[in-house]
């Protein structure tokens, strides 16, 4: 069966001190995952030999980074590479957000390649997908995300995606308050599902997880996992806080 996962993007939020004592909190809450379950805490570049550190003893739980860089090394001054982040036991990396695409000019294209950098050392993507609220309101939402996943993942192989998530984020519902509703996820998330089954086959499509991202909250997680084709969430503000995160986990 495909893996259930809760994550956590801290985006830019916390101090180290912070952060710290946030994955102590949630640590403490004794939370116990099922077999399949997982638990993702994606910390700015700073926190995450720390986050590493904390979280190693505690079996089903992985530290992400929240963008690499789409080249292996050399001179790209400020940016951090796959390299580097295998060099540190990172197990994940968010690609894709819409932050990223929006505020730092992230393409498809660029995004194939950081997909591509990141496999080559051993680091599972969380790719990012969703329309802004203009393609929503015009309907053409599949359009839309099929584009995304197919200019960014289709280049790569059975056994390659085998490493990938995909996370589903409509723009409009990022720290809006707005949620999709289950139903809206649903459907979007069985359509990800069906276009990964025409390219990979049936079995491919049935082992992705897909994630969903916007406005989730204790409040609304419990319905939107129960939709059989939402295996966890992408929790931005709701993952700041330990008892929420917390709660959303105990939903998966
Ligand atoms: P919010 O949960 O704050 O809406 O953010 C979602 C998100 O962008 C997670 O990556």
């Amino acid at each position: 069966m495909r893996k259930k996962i809760a994550a956590a993007n801290w985006k830019m939020n916390l101090t180290l001190a912070q952060g710290e004592q946030l994955i102590n909190d949630i640590l403490q809450a004794g939370i116990k995952l099922q077999e399949g379950q997982e638990v993702v805490v994606a910390t700015p570049f700073p926190y995450l030999l720390k986050a590493k550190a904390l979280l190693k003893n505690y079996p089903g739980f992985y530290v992400a980074a929240q963008n690499c860089y789409s080249e292996k090394s050399g001179a790209y001054t400020g940016e951090v590479s796959a390299e580097m982040l295998q060099s540190i036991g990172v197990d994940y990396v968010i690609l894709g957000h819409s932050e990223r695409r929006e505020y730092f000019q992230e393409s498809n294209a660029m995004l194939a390649k950081k997909i591509d950098v990141a496999l080559a050392y051993g680091i599972k993507p969380i790719f990012c997908c969703g329309e802004p609220l203009e393609i929503r309101k015009a309907e053409t939402q599949n359009a839309y995300v099929a584009k995304q996943l197919e200019e960014s993942l289709y280049h790569l192989t059975a056994e390659q995606l085998k490493q990938v998530v995909i996370a589903y984020e409509p723009i409009w519902a990022i720290g809006t308050g707005l949620t999709a509703s289950a139903q809206q996820a649903q459907d979007m998330h069985a359509y990800i599902r069906a276009q990964i089954a025409e390219k990979y086959g049936r079995e491919a499509a049935l082992g992705l997880s897909i994630l969903y991202g916007g406005s989730a909250k204790p409040g609304n997680a419990g319905e939107l996992f129960a939709c059989p084709d939402v295996d966890g969430g992408l929790i931005g503000g709701a993952s700041l806080v330990a008892a929420d995160f917390t709660a959303i986990i105990s939903k998966l």
